[in-house]
This record gives structure tokens, sequence and C-alpha cells, in this order.
């Protein structure tokens, strides 16, 4: 079979093998990966700006990641923590209650799948405060699973179909300027939802993402966090930080909202947190924490051995390569090269982000209608020349960069130029 017949016959095997439901992005298939890089079973070579969505920001098979993993396979794989429980456990959540904003003691479970994670997040904000309201915003994206399905503020493709979704769930405004929605009219629309909609005193949680991701790159304003942050105190609701997209160095911090220096009750990790194992946590204050009784908390895989023992490796990764001040430098590059492109193309209509979590939106110059297809144009240019580039966006018309944090100068600088040639020849098109 020669190699270009190989991806085409795993790919009409896929279409017969698996429901077209779990949309996928490319029609190749990965061989391996290293990195920044991905090869295909033909051979060929992609430079990864996806990331597996915002997965790696310790890169591909981090050595240290995989040396990590490979001494927990060989020790146990899986006690169920709940049953007998390993002391990497004990060691993340210290680590965790450590790095998440604010000096209260904090406390960490874990669990698996971020959707998970948030689930969670809703449960244990329902139990500490005995109400069962949340309030979620217009383009957000929490999961996959029932509730977090229905704080999801984006309904095709998340939401059609799927209902009925949880009781308790309001969505106020997200503030974009560049739509036209202030940080004054969210906060409005937060509380036109307790005129009309839900007494506050019921009410759990705010639950948001600090910059929103599948939604677009949205930067939360700090005005709009700190103005949360004073209602819940306000109301005695809890303000829950989906970092899932947005934390573990991608911003240049930790966690996105520390650039507001806003305090959350409790943060949900997961993504970059393992390094492409498959774990996510819920850390917050510890009196909010252990408001479930026993039992109320935990799954059969929650806090997996090997993933707890991958995401240590990925924090010392962090600490000793200084990815923190890395994701800043890159974005700047990434922020410098989108200016010079927006200088030639008035198709981009906005560069933003915090760190190197960059997003660039695109709009018909005449209408300033959001324009997916250009969007979709440099994605699929790029995707020619080896470079795999996400969109997100409610209007599907924002191009993400979501690369590893290790990526060398050398991988960086090429894919910067790809991306470049692509914006030019979408604009071309
Ligand atoms: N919250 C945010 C902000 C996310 O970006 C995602 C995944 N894109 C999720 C929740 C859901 O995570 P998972 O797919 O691991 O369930």
């Amino acid at each position: 079979m020669d190699r270009l017949s190989l991806n085409t016959e795993l790919q009409s095997r896929k279409e017969q093998a698996t429901p077209r439901g779990v949309g996928v992005l490319t029609k190749v298939f990965a061989a391996r990966a290293e990195n920044a890089e991905i090869w295909d079973v033909e051979g060929n070579r992609y430079i990864d700006f996806a990331g597996g969505i915002g997965v790696l920001a310790t890169g591909h098979c981090h050595p240290r990641v995989i040396a990590a993993a490979q001494a927990q396979l060989a020790k146990f794989t899986h006690t169920c923590w709940q049953v007998m429980p390993y002391p990497g456990y004990v060691e993340l959540a210290e680590k965790l209650n450590r790095l998440a904003p604010g000096s209260a003691p904090k406390k960490t479970a874990f669990f698996s799948t971020g959707a998970e994670g948030v689930e969670n997040a809703v449960k244990i904000a329902r139990v500490a405060t005995g109400r069962s309201g949340v309030v979620s915003f217009t383009g957000a994206f929490h999961g996959r699973t029932m509730m977090a399905m229905a704080l999801t503020g984006k309904v095709a493709p998340y939401k059609t179909g799927f209902g009925p979704f949880p009781a308790e769930v309001y969505h106020a405004p997200f503030p974009i300027e560049l739509h036209g929605t202030s940080v004054e009219q969210a906060i409005e629309g937060v509380e036109r939802l307790f005129k009309a909609d839900i007494d506050p005193a019921r009410v759990a949680a705010i639950i948001i993402e600090p910059v929103q991701g599948e939604g677009g790159f949205y930067v939360a304003p700090p005005a709009l966090l700190k103005r949360l942050r004073e209602l819940c105190d306000q109301h005695g609701m809890l303000l829950i930080a989906d970092e899932i997209q947005s934390g573990f160095a991608r911003t240049g911090r930790w966690f996105a909202i520390e650039h507001a220096s806003v305090v959350p009750d409790l943060v949900v990790t997961a993504k970059s947190l393992a390094g492409g194992f498959p774990l996510s946590a819920v850390t917050g204050r510890a009196d909010v924490m252990d408001a479930a009784a026993p039992g109320g908390l935990g799954g059969t895989y929650a806090g997996n051995p090997v993933a707890i023992a991958a995401a240590l490796a990925v924090i010392e990764v962090i600490e000793s390569e200084g990815l923190l001040d890395r994701a800043t430098h890159l974005g700047e590059r990434i922020r410098r090269l989108l200016a010079e492109a927006r200088a030639a193309h008035a198709q981009i209509a906005e560069v933003r982000g915090l760190g190197a979590m960059i997003g660039v939106e695109f709009a018909d110059p005449s209408s300033g209608a959001p324009d997916a297809e250009f969007a979709k144009r440099v994605q699929a240019r790029a995707f020619e020349s080896g470079l795999v580039l996400l969109t997100c966006g409610i209007h599907f018309n924002v191009i993400r960069f979501l690369m590893p944090l290790t990526i060398s100068d050398a991988v960086f600088d090429e894919a910067l130029q790809i991306l470049a040639q692509s914006i030019g020849a979408a604009a071309r098109a």
C-alpha cells in the first residue's frame, strides 16, 4: 500500500466504525509525536499548535513526564484512591493547594476529565452553600456531561438535541467590547437574573472561565472578575474559576485569574495539568471542599496514579524550564506577527489574549460581520503547509494558539512563517 492511501484507508474505516458526532478536525492519523511536532502514519510532519486542545503545555512526550509515568507504571496502575490511597495524590494536592490563588487553607480532590471536574465543583458548591442555582456566561464552554453542557453558553453544536438539561442554570452575558457588550452590561445581566429569574440567596455559585476557551479566547476583564467577587461576597455565593484551558502556565501565570488579582473559592484544572494523561482537579477553600460527606465525591479512576505521577513531573518541568516566562515570550512573538499582519489585512478585527493564550478574530472589513470562512481558509492553508491550527468562537471566526510552551525557537519560527503566509494566502483567495 502506498503512503498516500494509508491515511485514506484509515479515514474510510473510521467513518464506518465511529460516529460522526465525535467531530474530527484532520483526516490524517498520528503515528508519533515529540514536543511540538507530530508525524502521521505516512511519515508527514506537522507542527502542533493545537497541543491536543491545550493539554500539552509541556509538549508531547516530555522525557521527564514520560519517565515519571513509566516509573509509576512499573509499580502499580490502579488501586482506587478510595480503597487504598497512595502518596502521589497527597503530594499533588499539597502542590496545587500551594499554587492556587489565595492565602486561605485549601484542599484538592482529583477526577479524570475537565467536565467531571466542573460537575464536582458544582456539587461541592451546592453542598457547601445549601443552594442550587448556578450562573454561567454566554459563550462559555464547561464540558459535555449533562451539567457541564447546561452551563455551556453555546448551543450548536454542543447542546443541540441533547436536552433537557439540569435545572437552575442561568446565563449572563459575557462582556465582549468588540461585539458591543461592556462589563457594565454584563454585570447588569447578572443583576437582571437576580431580579427576573432567581433569588441570589438561592444561587450556589458563579462559574467563569478567566479567559474563554472554546468561546473565542475572550479575556474576562479584571473589572468583571472583581465585581463578580464582590457580588459573591455580598450574596454568599461561591466564585468558581474554570481554568481547564486557561490554567497551568498558558497565560504566563499558573492560573489566568491571577492577572486580575481575584481569588476564587474553587478552581478547576485539567488539560495541561497532567501532560496528556486524563486528570482533573478541584482546588478550593478547605471549609468549602470539606462540605461533602465521605463517599459523596470520587470515582473509580479519579486521581489515577499514573496521571498523578505525570502531573507531578509537569509541575517540575514548568518550574525548572521557566515555562511561565516562556508563555509570555511566545505570546509576545505571536502578537507582534499578528500586529504586522493586521496592518496589511483588514480582515483581522482583533488580536487579544493573555500570555501565550492569544486569539485572532476575523471579520468582513466592510460589514464588520464575523468571517468564519476566512478563519477556515487560514486553517486549511496552514495545514497544507504542515501547521495544525484550531479555530474557536461562538461565530467560529477566531484562530487560537495552543502550542506547547516547550516548543523550540526553530520550530516556533517555522510555524510563525507558515502562519503569516497562510493569512496572506487567505486574504488573496
Ligand atoms: N472547561 C473548559 C474551559 C474547557 O476548555 C474544556 C475542554 N475544552 C472543558 C471544560 C471540558 O474538559 P474535558 O473535555 O476534559 O471534559
